[in-house]
């Protein structure tokens, strides 16, 4: 074997062993997840999601309940079903709410005075229907978070979690959430390459997504999420690499990362099933997933659930609620 050939072997054993560090590493985690090592949110304490299934336009990806492009009669008319359901529930709880994620869809596609309304009136039933000594409004939460919330408070909430994405946000919009006293949005990056983002079919372009970030951290967020899509065809190891050290650079509190996956009934189903190659080969995911969960390791970050990457103390409360049952 010459020179050349030795460091070759050398080099791909190394490689082989990182990658095999990294995944035991992987699995240390995955056990102290199910032992409950690292999960926030007490026992006897509950989270709330609220679904606003609309979007400005459909993703090639997604199969997700969720309509595109209503009019604002029918936003007005989801509200009024939306808040009508919500008075049901006029009954004390058998346990404080200590979280809300408004996720979608596109919460941020509603029209701000309608998203406002539907907010309002929601905190509003924390409020009422917390269980006697829980905390109303603001009486909950820890005082650091207290200060940095509006006067309106947040309903004895400890975190309070709006989803948007990149084309659905304006600086009026982000200021009424933080008046409401929101205090982490999650953005839909999924890349920063507009030919990916085209071919996904996003909505939005890079420069808007950079455009959003800016405007959030203008608007006082202090906790942040982006997600990131891996296993788009023909991405490179050094193209996908790119994209995690734009993450990084952004000084992100969180970052989530899905895997792309191809679904019956969406335009890339279809463009599948006529032939197109819509996905990476299953070892070329796992080499992109094994780069990034070292890359955001080394950068200090925690892996704390499947598909999240958070600051430590950024973990997603209400993500982690769920592992408890809340
Ligand atoms: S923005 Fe999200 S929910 Fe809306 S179509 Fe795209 S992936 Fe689906």
């Amino acid at each position: 074997m010459s020179g050349a050939e030795e460091k070759r072997v050398e080099a791909e054993i190394a490689d082989g062993e990182r990658e095999k560090r990294v995944e035991a590493e992987i699995r240390g985690r995955e056990r102290e997840k199910r032992a409950g090592a690292e999960i926030a949110g007490g026992p006897g304490e509950m989270g709330l999601y609220i679904h606003i299934p609309f979007c400005r336009s459909r993703c090639h990806y997604c199969d997700f309940p969720s309509t595109a492009g209503l009019p604002r009669a029918e936003q007005l008319r989801y509200k009024e079903a939306l808040l009508w359901e919500w008075a049901a529930y006029r009954r004390p709880w058998p346990a404080p709410v200590r979280t809300l994620y408004v996720g979608g869809g596109t919460p941020t596609y509603l029209a701000e005075d309608i998203l406002t309304a539907i907010l309002t009136a929601v905190l509003a039933g924390l409020d009422e229907f917390s269980p006697p000594g829980a905390g109303g409004a603001s009486r909950g939460l820890g005082r650091e978070r207290q200060d940095k919330l509006s006067p309106l408070g947040a309903a004895g909430l400890t975190e309070f979690t709006v989803e948007a994405n990149p084309g659905a946000v304006t600086a009026a919009k982000l200021a009424s959430l933080r008046r409401l006293g929101c205090d982490r949005l999650s953005l839909g990056a999924q890349s920063f390459d507009d030919r990916y983002l085209a071919w996904l079919g996003r909505g939005h372009r890079a420069a808007d997504f950079f455009q959003a970030w800016r405007l959030a951290r203008e608007a006082g967020f202090a906790a942040l999420n982006l997600d990131l899509i891996y296993g788009l065809p023909g991405q490179s190891p050094d193209h996908w690499k790119r994209t995690l050290l734009t993450a990084l650079g952004l000084a992100p509190e969180h970052i989530s990362l899905y895997q792309l996956s191809v679904e019956a009934g969406t335009v890339l189903g279809a463009r599948a099933a006529a032939g197109e190659q819509c996905g990476a080969a299953e070892e070329v995911c796992r080499q992109q997933y094994l780069l990034a969960h070292q890359s955001l390791t080394d950068a200090g970050f925690v892996h704390y659930e499947i598909s999240n990457y958070a600051r430590p103390g950024s973990e997603s409360r209400h993500n982690t609620l769920y592992w408890r049952n809340g």
